[in-house]
């Protein structure tokens, strides 16, 4: 997992969350990871690799043979904004068949216009008396949202307006509404009988493949790029930073992967959740110590918030703050924000950009414009739970939260390269 075709893969292979989990624990059992599950008693020492995955959530972890004096972390996130199934969705008009979505986070709706969608999530279905959850992913087109014909609307041009309820309804076949249709749908894919489909978490996802893009292949056009490059990112420098350990290094490198940056993280397996705190206090304790040694550990922290930042837009470069440019493929992009939307402060930011320097990797720092609102992400959630210090930095793109976005092709192999300087202890 070193090259552009490989985050391509990835990206390609990661449709939901909890595929985006199951990919990164797939890739790193095969390389000597073990699975821990959250209701055992943990036993751990020097050299033990292992994750944890809560749902769409995935931490993982590596015990240094030094032992455990604090933690370097890449924290990212596995979801991004789309469509998501109705518990009822069956519905239709005119002749059509259609399915009821909601929109999951700060979408950009048009963007799901006229794109062939498949379906992806996870199901729960019987198993007994007892319910089991299943991955579920169809990579066929069935759905589409088709745009209203311009001879219809002449001013949509100057201003389309998308009501996530009425305009946002996806088609899926013909005919009469078909009560129960979707659930016979899942159990047909799932090989399970009609009545087995107790719920699902489903959502829909856009076919067309990710690839390298323009006539130098310089740009990447993938869906998910917030923050699957991050995810991405952060798996390849933490294999990367194991298998090249630097000697001086005593602090656990750890990669946590949260499911629901886009609404909030305020959720079981969120930024916001207790799943962070309670697997790096498992952690110490596994490892024989104390709380007072979780909390000499945590004082003796770091973490890197990767979540993507916004590159200047060439047609829009006016909504950018002009003494702070930022251009793809030249290096990771430190976020600064002095209200604290994002976490980055004097140290973090100068002990980040001691990484890079050891990688050869340049970067760059952006801040909003002072007249416009700016953004946030998992890094102040981080800081105030854990009370470590935080560096938010992410790879340049462009349409972020759209159903497909765009970002250099060598920003995430040098943001990849400086994380594995910062897991390795450096500085
Ligand atoms: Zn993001």
């Amino acid at each position: 997992m070193s090259s552009v075709r490989d985050l391509l893969r990835f990206i390609d292979a990661s449709p939901s969350p909890y595929h985006a989990a199951e990919t990164v624990a797939a890739h790193l059992t095969g390389g000597g990871f073990r699975v821990l599950d959250e209701r055992d008693t943990w036993s751990l020492g020097p050299g033990d690799r292992c994750l944890v995955v809560r749902g769409g959530t995935l931490i993982a972890f590596a015990v240094p043979a030094a032992g455990v004096s604090g933690f370097r972390m890449v924290g990212a996130h596995t979801d991004s904004p789309n469509l998501r199934i109705k518990p009822r969705p069956d519905t239709g008009r005119a002749g059509y068949r259609q399915l009821g979505v909601e929109v999951y986070g700060g979408a950009l709706r048009n963007s799901w216009l006229d794109r062939d969608l498949g379906l992806s999530g996870r199901v729960t279905v019987r198993n007994g008396g007892s319910p089991e959850t299943r991955l579920f992913r169809v990579d066929r087109p069935l759905l589409r949202i088709p745009q209203l014909a311009i001879h219809l609307d002449r001013t949509v041009n100057d201003s389309l307006t998308l009501n996530p309820q009425q305009h946002l309804v996806p088609v899926w076949g013909l005919g009469a509404v078909d009560e129960g249709g979707f659930a016979r749908f899942l159990a047909k894919e799932l090989g399970v009988s009609d009545d087995a489909v107790l719920a699902w978490d489903v959502m829909v996802h856009d076919l067309t493949p990710s690839t390298v893009l323009g006539a130098d292949a310089a740009l990447v056009s993938a869906p998910r790029l917030d923050n699957l490059v991050s995810c991405w990112a952060a798996t390849t420098a933490l294999i990367d930073a194991i298998n090249h350990p630097d000697p001086r290094a005593d602090a656990v490198p750890v990669i946590c992967l949260f499911d629901h940056e886009e609404i909030g993280s305020e959720s079981a397996t969120g930024a916001a959740s207790t799943i962070l705190p309670t697997v790096v206090e498992r952690i110490v304790a596994a490892c024989g110590g104390d709380r007072e040694a979780y909390h000499r550990a945590l004082a003796a922290s770091i973490c890197v918030s990767a979540d993507g930042a916004h590159a200047t837009h060439p047609n829009y470069s006016e909504r950018h703050e002009p003494d702070h440019h930022i251009v793809m493929n030249a290096g990771p992009v430190i976020k600064i924000n002095s209200n604290v939307r994002y976490a980055t402060d004097a140290i973090s930011s100068a002990r980040f950009k001691l990484a890079c320097e050891d990688a050869g990797v340049p970067w760059q720092e952006f801040v909003a414009r002072t007249d416009m609102a700016c953004g946030s992400t998992i890094g102040p959630v981080t800081a105030a739970r854990l009370g470590i210090q935080i560096v938010d930095v992410g790879v340049a793109q462009l349409a972020m939260h759209s159903a497909r976005e765009l970002c250099g092709s060598t920003d995430p192999i040098l943001f990849a390269t400086a994380l594995t300087s910062f897991l390795r202890g450096i500085p």
